[in-house]
């Protein structure tokens, strides 16, 4: 099968999984979330950023690192000559937690299985934990086995903390094809 037809089939793949979250009452985010948040990125990514849930832009959108933190990501990217529409980029929890808390482990236990199919789908080179949460929930996943692991903070630390940002922005160099 040729590439492009290889990625037009893992697009498809992707898009459904999209319509399932769209549509996800398994747990009880879905009940206060204005728009659920798949993520987005083409399904040939060789780069697969996961951060911890959509904030209040997200969740007005429907799009990953819309808001503070996005800006702040797109900062790092920027720097490092990565293109943003060439990576993949989505959370552990694909709907907003009411006043941004942290996510609760039920719900990652919920939300989990999404992330999981994404990254068997575009099944990346290089994969980048954006803080705490996502690398607790991923770390010892056989999912990420085979592949170059970054864990780093989440950028929304980074962007408030000098000292955060300056070990953000060492770790992004981490990140070559
Ligand atoms: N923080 C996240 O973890 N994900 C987003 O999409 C936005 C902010
Ligand atoms: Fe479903 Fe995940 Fe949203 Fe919970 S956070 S409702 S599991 S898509």
């Amino acid at each position: 099968m040729s590439n492009l037809k290889a990625d037009k089939i893992k697009s498809e793949m992707l898009e459904k999984i999209a319509e399932e979250i769209k549509k996800c009452k398994k747990c009880r985010l879905w009940k206060t979330r204005t728009n659920a948040v798949p993520g987005e990125g083409p399904s040939n990514a060789k780069i697969f950023f996961i951060g911890q849930a959509p904030g209040k832009q997200e969740d007005l959108q429907g799009r990953p690192f819309v808001g503070r933190a996005g800006k702040f990501l797109n900062m790092l990217l920027e720097k490092n000559n990565i293109a943003r529409n060439k990576v993949f980029i989505t959370s552990v929890l694909k709907c907003f937690p009411p006043k941004n808390r942290l996510p609760k482990n039920d719900e990652v236990k919920a939300c989990l299985p999404y992330l999981i199919k994404q990254l068997e789908i575009v099944n990346p080179r290089i994969v980048v934990l954006l803080g705490n949460v996502a690398v607790k929930a991923l770390k010892n996943h056989e999912i990420l086995k085979g592949r170059k692991v970054i864990c780093t903070y989440h950028p929304a630390a980074g962007m408030r903390f000098p000292k955060i940002r300056k070990k953000m922005l060492e770790d992004f160099k981490k990140i070559q094809i």
